[in-house]
């Protein structure tokens, strides 16, 4: 699924990785048995992990069911058997549900880009954006400058903060500063 449109109109977007609005949940009924397949891989002789690991995590992906909350309304969709069933708030509700449980002090991702030629699609000709849960605000501008500026700022208040684990800055495609915690 990339997006999934909620009754109240809201689009959820599932085009990345690391949502905080999506999440996976297992039957207690199956928990035993995926402990048992973690217990027995811990345990294998068998030197090919890499190979082991694989089947795990596609056995995992079919242990798990999809889950996604609307950020505007606080509506869960579960997806089951490739259908996705909606569940109504009550009153009060935590539009956040599903984020990280390490909350603002979750590591994510700082990424910022340049292009001299703007592609067709974008709107500005650079842009710095962070996945992260700490507040933070993201820049758009046609002035290389700002970005670049932008960029280092942010990376230095969010590597103060510890919150991110990887960061990225290009230049028409070349990479600028590379870091990984
Ligand atoms: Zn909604």
């Amino acid at each position: 699924m990339s997006w999934l449109r909620c009754q109240c109109g809201y689009i959820i977007h599932d085009s990345s990785d690391f949502l905080s609005y999506k999440g996976s949940i297992m039957a207690d009924q199956d928990e035993s048995d995926y402990f048992d397949r973690v217990e027995e891989i811990i345990k294998s002789d068998n030197p090919n992990k890499n190979s082991l690991m694989c089947d795990f995590l596609r056995e995992l992906g079919y242990m798990t069911k999809t889950i996604y909350q609307c950020s505007q309304c606080g509506r869960l969709y579960i997806e089951d058997n490739n259908e996705f069933f909606c569940f109504r708030p009550e009153n009060h509700t935590n539009n956040d549900v599903l984020k990280s449980v390490h909350g603002e002090k979750w590591k994510g991702f700082l990424h910022a880009e340049w292009r001299d030629n703007k592609p067709e699609w974008a709107e500005y000709k650079g842009y710095v954006s962070a996945d992260v849960n700490y507040p933070c605000e993201s820049i758009d501008s046609d002035d290389r400058q700002e970005i670049i500026d932008g960029y280092y700022e942010l990376f230095e208040k969010l590597r103060q903060a510890d919150v991110i684990r990887s960061a990225l800055l290009k230049i028409n495609g070349k990479r600028i500063h590379d870091w990984t915690l």
